[in-house]
């Protein structure tokens, strides 16, 4: 007899998505696209495979990201292509390639997809995750900086979520931050021996990234180091100055956090993070902020830019928590029910069950249909199994008179409606009753 094979398990730190769970990605997915639309931001599809140099020069070569975490590989023409770790550099490398910087005005761009990174996978934190961010390019206005977050904010309430904090910080510019990062290589001079060696080795090859050392013990020590706000020169000073009043103009309240300098170099002036506590460890829901030289730093011409990467792992995990604590309608995360389940009874029935089910799901109904010959209370069990709305039983009797029954799933009531309404009455019922049920008609208009 021969042994069963071993089954093939998923790549560590990756994970399949499967309903009704994809429901929640798919609502959030949406919700951006939404309000993403509202502030007139479109859609952006660049490769998940790069150039390795591409993030090397724009997330920095003394990054975690650049040393420990990339997926790299040779190719077989030994050229180094990386799965992208995050997007923002892709977009700016897409903005300069198509020559859209020769277009006038600013660009709003807004992208969704998995990135790679590997992280120690733990809840909230996997290799292969999935972001929704924004860019606008060719902007330095501070209004502009207020706006996009004003935009996240919004996503986030009409995805259910209250309990959030924005942290703020500007971490200069190329002109003022020369200045900041001698004071801090400096002041770590005297402590830097007493951190770990990691930061041993960043206060001589990038300072600043000490700040966003994550082991604990270096935590006092982070703390005591001078702050960049007290060195930021006028321009970005009088900058962070007026993005702060624009938020306070809006009623988005902050808190401002100096050490807040982001895992990625390419950040200059304003930069923020959004935590929630219905998070554990990892907390952080998403990150973003202004990167003035990054389209030069990747051969482009002087393009500022501001933009925002939210974790969708994350948020998801989020948005299902305030759900269950009853911040947002539960009723909102749960898969929308099927909207007919067509039940047909002996051979001649079938052929007119599958033109009902046909007619339905144009009319952009949720309909399903099984297609071996099964007995009327299994027909009636499958449909409560799945959850549908209604069940439509069609046998000898129904197909004489072409007045078919259908039956209410959730009180047991059943009606004769004759076939050819049969869409119009289910849609008039399930408006009715306000029941959220799967439909597609603004994707298949009914005709
Ligand atoms: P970053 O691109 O590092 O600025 O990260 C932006 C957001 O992406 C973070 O706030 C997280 O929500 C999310 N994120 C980053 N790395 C991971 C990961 N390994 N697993 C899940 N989410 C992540």
């Amino acid at each position: 007899m021969s042994k069963r094979a071993e089954p093939i398990r998923a790549v560590k730190g990756t994970r399949d998505l499967l309903p009704p769970e994809t429901w929640s990605w798919q609502k959030v997915e949406d919700g951006a696209r939404g309000v993403f639309q509202a502030y007139n931001f479109r859609e952006v599809r660049t490769p998940i495979l790069e150039r390795t140099e591409l993030f090397a020069r724009s997330v920095g070569a003394d990054t975690d990201i650049v040393t420990k975490e990339m997926y790299t590989f040779e190719d077989r023409d030994h050229e180094s292509l990386t799965l992208r770790p995050e997007a923002t550099a892709s977009v700016v490398r897409a903005y300069i390639e198509h020559g859209l910087f020769n277009e006038r005005g600013i660009h709003k761009l807004y992208y969704m997809g998995p990135m790679f990174r590997r992280e120690r996978p733990q809840k909230g934190r996997y290799r292969q995750f999935y972001q929704i961010g924004a860019e606008v390019l060719g902007s330095d206005h501070p209004a502009i900086d207020a706006e996009v977050l004003e935009m996240l904010l919004l996503f986030l309430e009409r995805v259910g979520l209250r309990s959030f904090t924005l942290l703020l910080n500007s971490v200069g510019c190329a002109k003022c931050r020369p200045e900041y990062v001698k004071v801090l290589r400096r002041a770590l001079g005297s402590v830097k021996s007493t951190m770990c060696v990691d930061c041993q080795r960043r206060a001589e090859s990038n300072p600043l990234r000490v700040l966003d050392c994550k082991v604990e013990a270096d935590q006092p020590i982070i703390a005591k180091l001078p702050s960049i706000l007290d060195h930021l020169g006028p321009e970005c000073r009088q900058h962070f100055d007026r993005v702060l009043a624009e938020l306070k103009q809006r009623g988005i309240p902050y808190e401002i956090t100096p050490r807040l300098v982001r895992g990625l170099d390419y950040y200059t002036r304003t930069t923020f993070e959004i935590t929630s506590s219905a998070l554990g460890a990892q907390n952080a829901l998403l990150g973003g902020g202004r990167y003035d030289g990054l389209s030069e730093m990747l051969g482009g011409p002087p393009a500022p830019g501001i933009g925002f990467s939210i974790g969708e792992d994350r948020l998801v995990l989020a948005v299902e928590e305030a759900a269950r604590s009853k911040e947002a309608p539960t009723q909102e995360l749960k898969d929308a029910a099927l909207a007919a389940y067509v039940a047909w009874l002996g051979d001649p029935a079938l052929g007119p069950a599958s033109e009902l089910a046909r007619r339905l799901r144009r009319q952009g109904l949720s309909v399903e249909i099984g297609y071996e010959p099964t007995k009327l209370k299994k027909s009636l069990g499958a449909a409560s199994k799945l959850g549908a709305r209604f069940a439509i039983i069609i046998g000898d009797g129904e197909l004489a008179s072409g007045r078919y029954q259908v039956k209410d799933m959730s009180t047991g009531g059943q009606e004769e409606v004759e076939s050819a309404r049969i869409a119009s009455y289910l849609k008039g019922r399930i408006q009715e009753s306000g029941a959220r049920i799967q439909h597609y008609e603004t994707l298949i208009p009914g005709p």
